[in-house]
């Protein structure tokens, strides 16, 4: 269970994120939406404990996430750019998390390549990331961030570099291994349909503060304001 209390954070002079109140449950999927600047990859950062809240608390599962050693945190995460080592192999990147958390080289390698079936990237494992096309780089990233089997999922606009056609095939995938590792996620999207789509609660953001929080049909069907109306496309 993750429980954000009262979070801000502020840069420079400027509260980007004010008071953002919300709790995730445990297996549960969470899109954060909003449009452009609204906050959502600073709330992500802070949910990994690489950003320190200026105010405010983030508890995940009753320890606060910043003072829990990052080889500790049970968290997995895929950045806006997907952050591939360039110089390792497709294997070697999966495997970097578990080096860095010591784990002996055959079970690094065992595990890695099962990360990689998961992402149905097994045939590419000796290939550099400049020598595959931005949907297996992000299947990479993906295998990358799941590989520790964290108990959170941190995936920020993972679908945002495809053509449409990749979108939909990894909604789809992203949704199965969520599902079949049981994994609690947060995705953070500016496209309404795939949060619509995909998360079990979307958390609506703007300028930094939560808006509405509700299940795809209830923001749908009941949006608090005009905001998120326009926002999610509601039926006038
Ligand atoms: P996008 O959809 O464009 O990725 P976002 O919702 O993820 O946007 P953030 O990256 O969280 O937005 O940024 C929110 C605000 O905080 C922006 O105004 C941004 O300029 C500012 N900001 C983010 N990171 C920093 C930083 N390290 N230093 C100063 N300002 C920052
Ligand atoms: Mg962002």
């Amino acid at each position: 269970r993750i429980e954000l209390r009262n979070v801000s954070k502020r840069f420079d002079k400027a509260d980007v994120i004010e008071n953002l109140n919300m709790v995730i449950e445990d297996g549960e999927f969470v899109a954060l939406l909003g449009p452009s600047g609204c906050g959502k990859s600073t709330t992500l950062l802070m949910l990994a404990g690489i950003y320190k809240p200026t105010k405010g608390d983030i508890l995940f599962d009753g320890q606060i996430v910043n003072e829990v050693e990052p080889k500790d945190r049970k968290i997995g995460m895929l950045f806006q750019s997907y952050a591939l080592y360039p110089h390792m192999t497709v294997l070697e990147n999966i495997m970097f998390p578990l080096k860095q958390m010591k784990v002996p080289k055959k079970e690094r390698v065992e595990r890695a390549k099962e990360a990689a079936a998961l992402v149905k990237l097994d045939h590419l494992l000796d290939r550099l990331p400049s020598e595959l096309s931005g949907g297996q780089q992000q299947r990479v990233a993906l295998a990358r961030a799941v590989v520790k089997e964290p108990k959170l999922l941190l995936l920020d606009e993972p679908l945002s570099n495809l053509d449409a056609r990749l979108k939909i095939e990894m909604r789809e995938e992203i949704k199965r291994i969520q599902q079949e590792l049981g994994i609690t996620t947060v995705m953070v999207t500016h496209d309404q349909e795939e949060a619509l789509t995909m998360a079990d609660r979307v958390a609506i953001m703007k300028d930094g503060e939560l808006v509405q929080y509700s299940k795809p049909l209830d923001l749908y069907h009941h949006p608090k304001n005009y905001f998120v109306a326009h926002f999610i496309g509601s039926p006038p």
